[in-house]
Protein backbone atom coordinates (compact mmCIF):
# COMPACT_ATOMS: atom_id res chain seq x y z
CA UNK A 1 0.00 0.00 0.00
CA UNK A 2 1.84 3.08 -0.82
CA UNK A 3 1.00 5.87 1.91
CA UNK A 4 -0.18 9.44 1.45
CA UNK A 5 2.44 11.94 1.46
CA UNK A 6 2.51 15.11 3.35
CA UNK A 7 5.02 17.59 1.65
CA UNK A 8 6.40 20.23 4.10
CA UNK A 9 4.85 23.23 2.04
CA UNK A 10 2.45 22.93 -1.00
CA UNK A 11 2.18 25.61 -3.18
CA UNK A 12 -0.69 23.61 -5.26
CA UNK A 13 -3.92 24.32 -3.12
CA UNK A 14 -3.57 28.32 -2.84
CA UNK A 15 -2.57 28.30 -6.79
CA UNK A 16 -5.85 26.39 -7.59
CA UNK A 17 -8.13 28.79 -5.84
CA UNK A 18 -6.52 31.71 -7.17
CA UNK A 19 -6.05 30.28 -11.12
CA UNK A 20 -8.02 32.45 -12.82
CA UNK A 21 -7.15 35.97 -11.12
CA UNK A 22 -3.65 34.95 -11.44
CA UNK A 23 -3.88 33.93 -15.15
CA UNK A 24 -5.86 37.36 -15.80
CA UNK A 25 -3.59 39.26 -14.11
CA UNK A 26 -0.55 37.62 -16.24
CA UNK A 27 -2.48 38.14 -19.27
CA UNK A 28 -2.91 41.43 -18.90
CA UNK A 29 0.71 41.97 -18.22
CA UNK A 30 1.76 39.85 -21.37
CA UNK A 31 -0.38 42.36 -23.47
CA UNK A 32 0.91 45.74 -21.94
CA UNK A 33 4.63 44.27 -23.22
CA UNK A 34 5.47 46.16 -20.19
CA UNK A 35 7.73 44.04 -18.19
CA UNK A 36 10.13 45.93 -16.18
CA UNK A 37 9.20 48.24 -13.49
CA UNK A 38 5.59 50.49 -15.22
CA UNK A 39 2.30 50.17 -13.64
CA UNK A 40 2.11 47.22 -11.81
CA UNK A 41 4.63 47.67 -9.75
CA UNK A 42 3.97 51.10 -8.70
CA UNK A 43 0.58 50.14 -8.23
CA UNK A 44 1.84 47.19 -6.14
CA UNK A 45 3.77 49.59 -4.14
CA UNK A 46 1.34 51.37 -3.49
CA UNK A 47 -0.96 48.58 -1.93
CA UNK A 48 1.68 47.05 0.15
CA UNK A 49 2.40 50.87 1.27
CA UNK A 50 -1.28 51.03 2.41
CA UNK A 51 -1.52 47.81 3.87
CA UNK A 52 2.07 48.13 5.71
CA UNK A 53 0.84 51.93 6.79
CA UNK A 54 4.45 53.12 5.53
CA UNK A 55 5.19 56.54 3.72
CA UNK A 56 7.15 54.02 0.47
CA UNK A 57 7.86 50.89 -0.36
CA UNK A 58 10.02 50.14 -3.02
CA UNK A 59 9.88 46.71 -4.89
CA UNK A 60 13.09 45.32 -5.54
CA UNK A 61 14.65 41.55 -6.87
CA UNK A 62 15.08 39.33 -3.91
CA UNK A 63 14.23 39.52 0.25
CA UNK A 64 18.34 39.48 0.03
CA UNK A 65 18.38 42.94 -2.02
CA UNK A 66 16.25 44.59 0.00
CA UNK A 67 18.56 43.80 2.87
CA UNK A 68 21.78 45.04 0.82
CA UNK A 69 20.01 48.36 -0.64
CA UNK A 70 18.20 48.82 2.72
CA UNK A 71 21.93 48.56 4.39
CA UNK A 72 23.35 51.13 1.65
CA UNK A 73 20.57 53.45 1.87
CA UNK A 74 21.19 53.39 5.90
CA UNK A 75 24.87 54.69 4.80
CA UNK A 76 26.38 51.28 6.13
CA UNK A 77 29.08 50.26 4.63
CA UNK A 78 33.26 49.83 5.34
CA UNK A 79 34.70 49.84 9.19
CA UNK A 80 30.63 49.40 10.58
CA UNK A 81 29.54 46.65 12.47
CA UNK A 82 26.00 45.34 12.36
CA UNK A 83 24.62 43.77 15.71
CA UNK A 84 22.50 41.29 13.90
CA UNK A 85 21.22 37.19 14.98
CA UNK A 86 23.30 34.32 14.62
CA UNK A 87 19.72 32.39 14.09
CA UNK A 88 19.01 33.29 10.62
CA UNK A 89 19.14 32.09 7.11
CA UNK A 90 22.57 33.17 5.46
CA UNK A 91 21.38 36.35 3.70
CA UNK A 92 21.20 38.16 6.93
CA UNK A 93 24.69 38.15 7.59
CA UNK A 94 25.72 38.25 4.06
CA UNK A 95 23.29 41.67 3.17
CA UNK A 96 26.01 43.11 5.83
CA UNK A 97 30.01 41.80 4.56
CA UNK A 98 28.48 42.57 1.25
CA UNK A 99 28.06 46.27 1.97
CA UNK A 100 31.44 45.79 3.91
CA UNK A 101 30.16 46.49 7.15
CA UNK A 102 30.59 43.41 9.47
CA UNK A 103 28.18 41.24 11.42
CA UNK A 104 27.96 41.10 15.26
CA UNK A 105 26.49 37.90 15.92
CA UNK A 106 24.44 38.18 20.04
CA UNK A 107 22.38 35.34 20.96
CA UNK A 108 18.60 34.60 20.79
CA UNK A 109 16.16 34.41 23.61
CA UNK A 110 15.40 30.42 23.83
CA UNK A 111 11.92 31.13 24.16
CA UNK A 112 11.06 33.10 20.88
CA UNK A 113 14.13 32.38 19.04
CA UNK A 114 14.84 35.87 18.45
CA UNK A 115 17.30 38.35 19.30
CA UNK A 116 17.81 38.48 23.24
CA UNK A 117 17.80 42.28 23.48
CA UNK A 118 19.74 41.85 26.50
CA UNK A 119 22.57 40.41 24.66
CA UNK A 120 22.74 43.24 22.12
CA UNK A 121 23.64 46.08 24.77
CA UNK A 122 27.00 44.22 25.33
CA UNK A 123 28.37 44.13 22.20
CA UNK A 124 27.80 47.85 21.35
CA UNK A 125 31.12 49.69 20.43
CA UNK A 126 31.77 52.86 18.91
CA UNK A 127 31.93 51.27 15.46
CA UNK A 128 28.42 49.68 15.96
CA UNK A 129 26.05 51.28 13.33
CA UNK A 130 22.93 49.24 13.26
CA UNK A 131 20.62 46.29 14.52
CA UNK A 132 19.19 44.20 12.27
CA UNK A 133 16.22 41.73 14.31
CA UNK A 134 14.74 38.89 11.94
CA UNK A 135 11.35 37.98 12.74
CA UNK A 136 11.94 34.18 12.81
CA UNK A 137 9.61 32.16 11.46
CA UNK A 138 7.09 34.63 11.72
CA UNK A 139 7.61 35.94 15.15
CA UNK A 140 7.80 39.62 15.90
CA UNK A 141 10.97 40.32 17.84
CA UNK A 142 11.29 42.25 21.06
CA UNK A 143 10.68 45.38 19.42
CA UNK A 144 10.32 47.59 22.33
CA UNK A 145 13.54 47.14 23.71
CA UNK A 146 15.05 47.13 20.80
CA UNK A 147 14.14 50.40 19.77
CA UNK A 148 15.20 51.43 23.43
CA UNK A 149 18.71 50.39 22.81
CA UNK A 150 18.73 51.56 19.52
CA UNK A 151 17.46 55.35 20.47
CA UNK A 152 19.56 55.34 23.48
CA UNK A 153 22.83 54.43 21.40
CA UNK A 154 22.01 56.35 17.96
CA UNK A 155 21.74 53.31 16.10
CA UNK A 156 19.50 52.43 12.94
CA UNK A 157 17.13 49.67 12.80
CA UNK A 158 16.41 47.01 9.59
CA UNK A 159 14.03 44.65 9.88
CA UNK A 160 14.62 41.29 8.33
CA UNK A 161 10.90 40.77 7.46
CA UNK A 162 11.65 37.93 5.29
CA UNK A 163 9.47 35.58 7.30
CA UNK A 164 7.12 38.06 8.45
CA UNK A 165 4.27 39.52 5.96
CA UNK A 166 1.66 40.70 7.69
CA UNK A 167 3.06 40.02 11.59
CA UNK A 168 1.93 42.57 14.08
CA UNK A 169 3.79 43.53 17.19
CA UNK A 170 1.69 42.76 19.72
CA UNK A 171 3.04 44.87 22.63
CA UNK A 172 3.22 42.22 24.98
CA UNK A 173 6.24 40.71 26.70
CA UNK A 174 5.20 37.75 28.11
CA UNK A 175 6.96 35.69 25.17
CA UNK A 176 10.27 37.21 26.14
CA UNK A 177 10.11 37.58 29.61
CA UNK A 178 12.29 40.71 30.22
CA UNK A 179 10.89 43.84 31.12
CA UNK A 180 10.85 47.20 28.64
CA UNK A 181 9.86 50.47 28.42
CA UNK A 182 6.28 49.98 28.90
CA UNK A 183 6.10 53.48 26.89
CA UNK A 184 7.97 52.39 24.06
CA UNK A 185 5.74 49.44 23.76
CA UNK A 186 2.58 51.03 23.79
CA UNK A 187 3.89 53.77 21.31
CA UNK A 188 4.21 50.99 19.00
CA UNK A 189 1.85 48.24 19.85
CA UNK A 190 -0.28 47.22 16.51
CA UNK A 191 2.40 48.30 14.07
CA UNK A 192 3.04 45.68 11.27
CA UNK A 193 6.76 43.82 11.49
CA UNK A 194 9.03 46.42 8.94
CA UNK A 195 7.49 49.54 10.03
CA UNK A 196 8.86 49.97 13.66
CA UNK A 197 12.70 50.16 12.64
CA UNK A 198 14.26 52.61 9.36
CA UNK A 199 14.06 50.04 6.76
CA UNK A 200 12.02 47.18 6.76
CA UNK A 201 13.44 44.85 4.54
CA UNK A 202 10.71 41.85 2.97
CA UNK A 203 11.48 38.95 0.61
CA UNK A 204 8.59 37.20 -1.97
CA UNK A 205 10.34 34.00 -2.57
CA UNK A 206 7.93 31.40 -3.31
CA UNK A 207 7.60 29.86 0.26
CA UNK A 208 7.33 33.17 2.08
CA UNK A 209 3.98 34.06 3.53
CA UNK A 210 3.48 36.48 0.71
CA UNK A 211 5.29 34.51 -2.27
CA UNK A 212 5.60 35.60 -5.98
CA UNK A 213 5.87 33.09 -8.66
CA UNK A 214 10.08 33.93 -8.63
CA UNK A 215 12.11 36.05 -6.98
CA UNK A 216 11.56 39.46 -5.77
CA UNK A 217 11.64 41.53 -2.68
CA UNK A 218 10.93 45.08 -1.06
CA UNK A 219 11.55 47.98 1.18
CA UNK A 220 9.69 49.72 3.48
CA UNK A 221 10.03 52.94 5.02
CA UNK A 222 8.76 56.36 6.36
CA UNK A 223 11.86 57.96 5.31
CA UNK A 224 12.14 59.93 2.19
CA UNK A 225 15.48 60.42 2.14
CA UNK A 226 16.25 56.71 2.98
CA UNK A 227 13.57 55.72 -0.09
CA UNK A 228 15.15 58.21 -2.47
CA UNK A 229 18.34 55.97 -1.59
CA UNK A 230 16.78 53.13 -2.05
CA UNK A 231 14.84 54.17 -5.29
CA UNK A 232 18.36 55.05 -6.79
CA UNK A 233 20.25 51.58 -5.60
CA UNK A 234 17.71 49.73 -7.41
CA UNK A 235 18.69 51.34 -11.13
CA UNK A 236 22.65 51.43 -11.21
CA UNK A 237 22.70 54.07 -8.97
CA UNK A 238 20.61 56.93 -11.19
CA UNK A 239 18.06 58.84 -10.46
CA UNK A 240 17.67 60.28 -13.77
CA UNK A 241 18.67 57.46 -16.64
CA UNK A 242 22.10 57.69 -17.68
CA UNK A 243 22.97 60.15 -14.50
CA UNK A 244 24.55 57.42 -12.42
CA UNK A 245 25.58 59.12 -9.67
CA UNK A 246 27.05 55.68 -7.18
CA UNK A 247 27.59 52.17 -7.99
CA UNK A 248 24.27 50.47 -7.74
CA UNK A 249 22.60 47.48 -8.95
CA UNK A 250 19.83 45.95 -11.14
CA UNK A 251 17.82 45.02 -8.58
CA UNK A 252 13.52 45.90 -9.82
CA UNK A 253 10.73 43.75 -9.12
CA UNK A 254 9.15 42.42 -12.45
CA UNK A 255 6.34 43.33 -13.37
CA UNK A 256 5.13 40.04 -13.77
CA UNK A 257 5.49 39.13 -10.23
CA UNK A 258 3.97 42.81 -9.22
CA UNK A 259 0.97 41.70 -10.98
CA UNK A 260 0.67 37.88 -9.22
CA UNK A 261 1.51 39.69 -5.85
CA UNK A 262 -1.51 42.04 -6.00
CA UNK A 263 -3.33 39.44 -6.69
CA UNK A 264 -1.91 37.38 -3.71
CA UNK A 265 -1.90 40.62 -1.39
CA UNK A 266 -5.84 40.49 -1.01
CA UNK A 267 -6.00 37.21 1.27
CA UNK A 268 -2.64 37.49 3.35
CA UNK A 269 -4.19 38.21 5.71
CA UNK A 270 -6.47 35.28 5.49
CA UNK A 271 -3.78 32.98 4.91
CA UNK A 272 -1.86 34.15 8.08
CA UNK A 273 -4.99 33.28 10.22
CA UNK A 274 -5.25 30.01 8.42
CA UNK A 275 -1.62 29.63 9.46
CA UNK A 276 -1.65 30.57 13.05
CA UNK A 277 -5.18 27.76 12.87
CA UNK A 278 -2.87 25.48 11.85
CA UNK A 279 -0.40 25.92 14.80
CA UNK A 280 -3.20 25.87 17.11
CA UNK A 281 -4.42 22.58 16.41
CA UNK A 282 -0.73 21.15 16.05
CA UNK A 283 0.27 23.07 20.07
CA UNK A 284 -3.48 21.64 21.03
CA UNK A 285 -1.94 17.86 19.86
CA UNK A 286 1.37 18.38 20.82
CA UNK A 287 0.18 19.27 24.51
CA UNK A 288 0.97 15.74 25.87
CA UNK A 289 3.96 14.94 23.93
CA UNK A 290 7.09 14.23 25.98
CA UNK A 291 10.30 15.73 25.01
CA UNK A 292 8.66 18.25 22.48
CA UNK A 293 8.32 22.23 23.13
CA UNK A 294 5.85 24.01 21.14
CA UNK A 295 5.79 27.40 19.80
CA UNK A 296 3.95 29.88 21.57
CA UNK A 297 0.68 30.89 20.03
CA UNK A 298 2.08 34.49 20.42
CA UNK A 299 0.06 37.55 19.63
CA UNK A 300 0.84 38.72 15.84
CA UNK A 301 2.49 35.76 15.11
CA UNK A 302 2.12 34.40 11.63
CA UNK A 303 3.79 30.98 11.69
CA UNK A 304 6.29 31.38 8.39
CA UNK A 305 7.27 28.22 9.99
CA UNK A 306 5.45 25.90 13.10
CA UNK A 307 8.73 25.27 15.03
CA UNK A 308 8.89 22.55 17.75
CA UNK A 309 12.01 21.73 19.91
CA UNK A 310 13.06 18.10 20.18
CA UNK A 311 14.84 17.45 23.43
CA UNK A 312 16.98 14.60 24.54
CA UNK A 313 19.01 14.33 21.37
CA UNK A 314 16.26 13.00 19.45
CA UNK A 315 15.84 15.51 16.62
CA UNK A 316 17.14 14.03 14.00
CA UNK A 317 15.43 10.84 14.77
CA UNK A 318 12.02 11.94 14.55
CA UNK A 319 12.75 13.53 11.36
CA UNK A 320 14.07 10.30 9.47
CA UNK A 321 10.98 8.59 11.45
CA UNK A 322 8.43 11.41 9.45
CA UNK A 323 10.68 10.88 6.12
CA UNK A 324 9.95 7.04 6.73
CA UNK A 325 5.98 7.52 6.62
CA UNK A 326 5.73 10.25 3.86
CA UNK A 327 5.93 13.27 6.05
CA UNK A 328 8.34 16.56 4.84
CA UNK A 329 10.16 18.36 8.12
CA UNK A 330 12.97 20.80 7.64
CA UNK A 331 15.70 22.32 9.90
CA UNK A 332 15.87 26.12 10.07
CA UNK A 333 18.60 26.17 10.59
CA UNK A 334 21.23 23.49 11.15
CA UNK A 335 24.12 25.03 11.62
CA UNK A 336 24.00 29.26 13.12
CA UNK A 337 25.67 31.60 10.89
CA UNK A 338 28.61 32.52 12.83
CA UNK A 339 29.48 28.57 12.71
CA UNK A 340 29.32 28.55 8.49
CA UNK A 341 32.51 27.77 6.67
CA UNK A 342 32.70 31.42 5.81
CA UNK A 343 33.63 32.65 9.13
CA UNK A 344 35.53 29.42 9.86
CA UNK A 345 36.92 30.61 13.77
CA UNK A 346 35.96 34.34 13.18
CA UNK A 347 33.00 33.82 15.89
CA UNK A 348 32.72 32.68 19.57
CA UNK A 349 29.91 30.55 20.77
CA UNK A 350 26.68 31.40 21.03
CA UNK A 351 25.39 28.90 23.44
CA UNK A 352 21.22 29.20 23.13
CA UNK A 353 21.18 29.20 19.36
CA UNK A 354 23.72 26.60 19.36
CA UNK A 355 21.85 24.35 21.10
CA UNK A 356 18.64 25.04 19.38
CA UNK A 357 20.36 24.26 16.34
CA UNK A 358 20.08 21.04 17.70
CA UNK A 359 16.43 20.62 18.47
CA UNK A 360 14.64 22.80 16.06
CA UNK A 361 11.89 20.95 13.90
CA UNK A 362 9.91 22.83 11.29
CA UNK A 363 6.86 20.76 10.72
CA UNK A 364 4.45 21.06 7.39
CA UNK A 365 2.59 24.38 7.64
CA UNK A 366 0.49 25.83 5.12
CA UNK A 367 -2.86 27.63 4.88
CA UNK A 368 -5.02 25.09 3.71
CA UNK A 369 -3.34 22.48 5.78
CA UNK A 370 -6.42 20.28 6.91
CA UNK A 371 -6.41 18.99 10.68
CA UNK A 372 -6.66 14.96 9.88
CA UNK A 373 -2.95 15.96 8.38
CA UNK A 374 -1.79 17.73 11.44
CA UNK A 375 -3.14 14.56 13.44
CA UNK A 376 -1.48 12.11 11.00
CA UNK A 377 1.92 14.15 11.83
CA UNK A 378 1.61 14.58 15.64
CA UNK A 379 0.71 10.92 15.65
CA UNK A 380 3.73 9.75 14.13
CA UNK A 381 5.91 12.29 15.83
CA UNK A 382 4.33 10.53 19.08
CA UNK A 383 4.94 7.22 17.80
CA UNK A 384 8.87 7.85 16.38
CA UNK A 385 9.26 9.16 20.37
CA UNK A 386 8.55 5.61 21.76
CA UNK A 387 10.28 3.82 19.15
C1 LIG B 1 14.30 34.05 2.69
C2 LIG B 1 15.08 34.89 3.62
C3 LIG B 1 15.92 35.92 3.18
C4 LIG B 1 16.26 36.14 1.74
O1 LIG B 1 15.19 36.35 0.89
P1 LIG B 1 15.39 36.07 -0.68
O2 LIG B 1 14.17 36.69 -1.29
O3 LIG B 1 15.46 34.61 -0.86
O4 LIG B 1 16.62 36.76 -1.11
C5 LIG B 1 16.52 36.72 4.12
N1 LIG B 1 16.35 36.52 5.44
C6 LIG B 1 15.58 35.52 5.91
C7 LIG B 1 15.41 35.36 7.38
C8 LIG B 1 14.93 34.66 5.02
O5 LIG B 1 14.17 33.67 5.50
Amino acid sequence: MSINKIPVLDLKPQYQALKDEIKTAINAVLESGQFIMGPEVKRFEEEVAAYLGVNHAIGVNSGTDALVIGLRALGIGEGDEVITTPFSFFATAESIGNVGAKPIFVDINPHTYNIDPKAIKEQITSRTKAIMPVHLYGKPAAMGQILDIAQAHNLKIIEDCAQSFGAKYAGTCSSCQESCQEDTRAQISGKLTGTIGNVGAFSFFPSKNLGAYGDGGLIATDDDQIAEAARMLRVHGAKKKYHNEVLGYNSRLDSLQAAILRVKLKYIDEWNQGRRRVAKTYNEFLADADGIITPELADGHVFHQYTIRVLDGKRDLVKQYLAEQGIGSMIYYPVPQDKLPVYQGQYSANSVSDVLAGEVLSLPIWAELAETDIKRIVETIKQALIV
